[in-house]
């Protein structure tokens, strides 16, 4: 039912004014109620030293005190510390994923303190891909712990970016949305923090680093752009100012105001976060980031959109031609591990023949040799024989003798 209200504009026509939507001018509501019950989430991965301040920025952020133990500067390597919080706004649920280094920029040789950042950041565009490439998808209530943001904390030092912000940013600008920020800003001057900001910023266009842009917004003059990198100051301290009671830090010549964009960047960073950005952070991370590994993922298992001849191909024709291609090789191995297997018998082969020979050899000659032994002994026994019958022969003589001497005596 709609409402309608009756307005006299002139005394002949009747306006009339609806006093609630229809049609499809409903189309957002549709989705703001949906997206409300649905939920939303959001990713941050915050990269900076121990102690720069991350805790307590995200702790600002999101008007928290999301309660941690102090970190320790004397890890061997660098860490990821990853916590998801349920928070709530009115009737806005919000879960949102807090990533932070630990011990980064603490060890002495830091030339891998990039790689754990790195592996991480894959790591969920591969969880999401494989959930992807699922026959069941479930993506709906998957969730995603891709990142939609990572806000690097850069060392008030008023000089330039460390080897160690040019290596990581380098390494990570192709996989996250970058936004860089001169962490505890506070304690820069506002001459020397401008002076920083844009040295900053040449050292990333010549370094090549890529840092989120924000969507061209031709209504609003104010470009958030041009601020970057973000000055920001943390803290969860109430100060009295005048009659109010704000977030600041008291210092002994006055309060630093957190939420005073004359005093830092604080609220700027916060309204692209939650009000203006967080949309685009996240279509960016789909559209760009995780888009990118998976194309170069899915290249590197061999899928291409296009054949040899540049012509497209649909997926079931490259199925079949990977699958071709498997069979083929399958075949190669086989009849590769057969030819071996016949090599290899017939060296077998070869060298139990030549065993054969040699120990066939062996017996010969040993047969040969018991020969010897044998017309050897038997020419001995014969000899000893010849020897016996002649001994038996001398003997009967002897015999005979001494008999006939015997009878010659007898007869004398
Ligand atoms: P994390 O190790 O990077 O998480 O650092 P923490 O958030 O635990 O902060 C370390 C110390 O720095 C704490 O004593 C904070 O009070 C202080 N701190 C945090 N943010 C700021 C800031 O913006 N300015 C100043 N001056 N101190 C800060």
């Amino acid at each position: 039912t709609f409402l309608f209200v009756l307005s006299k504009h002139n005394e002949d026509i009747r306006c009339l004014t609806t006093l609630s939507h229809f049609g499809f001018e409903c189309l957002p509501t549709q989705l703001v109620n949906k997206s409300i019950q649905k939920g939303f989430s959001f990713n941050i991965l915050c990269v900076g030293e121990t102690g720069i301040g991350k805790s307590t920025l995200i702790n600002t952020l999101f008007n928290t005190n999301m309660k941690e133990n102090k970190t320790s500067h004397f890890y061997s390597k660098v860490g990821l510390k990853v916590k998801t919080y349920e928070l709530q706004e009115r009737n806005i649920p919000l879960k949102l994923t807090v990533v932070k280094t630990v011990g980064y920029g603490d060890q002495i040789n830091k030339e891998s303190s990039y790689q754990p950042v790195v592996e991480y950041l894959d790591a969920q565009f591969e969880a999401y891909l494989q959930e992807e490439l699922k026959i069941k998808r479930s993506l709906v209530d998957y969730h995603d712990s891709r990142i939609h943001v990572c806000l690097y904390f850069i060392a008030p030092t008023g000089h330039s970016l460390k080897s160690l912000d040019l290596l990581t940013m380098k390494n990570i600008d192709r996989r996250v949305n970058i936004i860089p920020l001169i962490a505890k800003a506070d304690s820069l001057s506002k001459m020397d923090l401008q002076k920083f900001k844009s040295n900053i910023m040449s050292e990333l266009v010549s370094n090549g680093i890529q840092i989120y842009q924000f969507p061209i917004d031709e209504e609003d003059d104010d470009n958030s752009q041009c601020l970057l990198p973000f000055a920001v100051v943390g803290s969860m301290e109430e100060v009295k100012v005048g009659k109010r009671m704000v977030k600041g830090r008291h210092y002994p010549w006055g309060v630093l105001q957190v939420e005073n964009e004359n005093h830092c960047d604080f609220v700027k960073l916060r309204d692209l976060l939650l009000c203006t950005n967080m949309e685009d952070l996240k279509d960016q991370t789909h559209t760009q980031h995780y888009e990118c590994y998976r194309s170069s993922r899915l290249q590197k298992l061999g899928f291409n959109d296009t054949g040899p001849n540049n012509q497209p191909v649909s997926f079931q024709e490259m199925y079949e031609a990977k699958r071709q291609e498997f069979h083929g090789q399958c075949l190669r191995e086989e009849e590769e591990l057969k030819q071996t297997f016949m090599l290899r018998v017939k060296e077998k082969e070869l060298t139990f023949k030549d065993a054969e020979k040699e120990l066939q050899d062996k017996f010969e000659h040993l047969k040969r040799i018991q020969q010897e032994e044998i017309l050897k002994l038997e020419e001995e026994r014969r000899k000893l024989e010849e020897q016996i019958i002649d001994f038996y022969k001398t003997k009967t003589a002897s015999e005979t003798s001494q008999a006939q001497v015997c009878a010659n005596v007898k007869k004398d």
